[in-house]
């Protein structure tokens, strides 16, 4: 037994908000204050919140950012209209769609529409192909976080195995690749899902587990080596005690003392989200001074 060592998303998202303050400055200087455009369909609750705390960081660092709230009822056809007229905006450097969106709306078609070069949230297929190649422009949020995350607390990921759990095009294959670039992490990656007969006799051997399956408390010890470092993606609302609770995938006091590392959920890979989020509007906003 010994510590495990929480990796707290407070304390790096910290840390990329402060090595922001002088990429903003440069842009202002220049006349470019980034800004993101975020666009709400429907009254869902948690993605009214989702948008809330994404939009709070950009006013708080003196950013532009403005929510376009759309009836649940809007047609696709609206929706792409709007998404157009953001494209050629330039005071916007940013376009999110918050997913998941209403059944009639063909998200593809949404994500599609959206400037390649204005998709901060990296989910637009010439993002993720380049990606894919090795290229890197707009990585998704949760991912590049991650990457951040690990770096800042000193995990070196070169030469190790990262085991991923999830393969959504969101979380689990981003991180996948990202781990595998030369440039980057440099690990060995095994890529797990639904399909993987015995998902434990591959988790047992990563020195990194990813956790991003949507699962709630499924990783326990027992999937787990001595002194690996778990990131724990999972957002999963539960009742416990009466109470409703939010839990990650791992079982959390289970790997306590077995795991050299853990991040927290809360406060683990959430914050790094949204920071990635500013990070990549104020990448996209520097794309106009290349
Ligand atoms: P998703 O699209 O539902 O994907 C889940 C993945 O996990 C799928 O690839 C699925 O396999 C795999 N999976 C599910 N159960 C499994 C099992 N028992 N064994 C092995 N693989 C299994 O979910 P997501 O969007 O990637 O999100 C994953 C979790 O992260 C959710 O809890 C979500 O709320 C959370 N999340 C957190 C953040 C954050 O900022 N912290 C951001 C995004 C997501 P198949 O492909 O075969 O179905």
């Amino acid at each position: 037994m010994s510590d495990t060592k929480i990796l707290s998303g407070l304390e790096s998202s910290k840390a990329l908000y402060e090595s922001l303050h002088n990429r903003i400055s440069t842009l202002k200087e220049k006349g470019i204050t980034p800004g993101l455009a975020a666009i709400l369909v429907g009254e869902d609750p948690a993605s009214q919140i989702y948008i809330r705390n994404k939009t709070k960081r950009f006013d708080a660092l003196g950013l532009k950012s403005e929510i376009h709230r759309l009836e649940s009822s809007v047609s696709e056809q609206e929706l792409l209209d709007l998404i157009a007229t953001i494209n050629t905006d330039d005071s916007f450097h940013g376009i999110l769609v918050q997913l998941p969106l209403p059944k009639h709306i063909d998200s593809d078609k949404v994500i599609h529409a959206i400037d390649p070069t204005k998709d901060v949230d990296g989910f637009h297929p010439e993002n993720a192909g380049l990606l894919a190649i090795g290229k890197p422009r707009f990585v998704p949020c949760t991912p590049k976080g991650i990457m951040f995350m690990l770096k800042h607390f000193q995990v070196d990921l070169h030469g190790k195995h990262v085991v991923v759990v999830g393969r959504s095009n969101i979380v689990g294959r981003p991180v996948s690749v990202l781990s595998s670039l030369k440039t980057l992490g440099n690990a060995t990656v095994t890529l797990c899902h639904s399909g993987t007969s015995d998902l434990r006799d591959f988790t047992k051997q990563g020195d990194v587990v990813v956790a991003a399956m949507g699962s709630p408390e499924f990783l326990d010890a027992s999937f787990i080596k001595e002194g690996a470092c778990l990131v724990d993606v999972g957002i999963n609302r539960i009742e416990r005690d009466g109470k409703s609770i939010i839990v990650g995938d791992v079982n959390q006091s289970s790997v306590m003392g077995k795991a050299s590392a853990l991040t927290p959920v809360p406060k683990g890979v959430g914050p790094m989200t949204i920071a990635m989020l500013v990070e990549n509007t104020v990448f996209s906003a520097e794309l106009l001074l290349n």
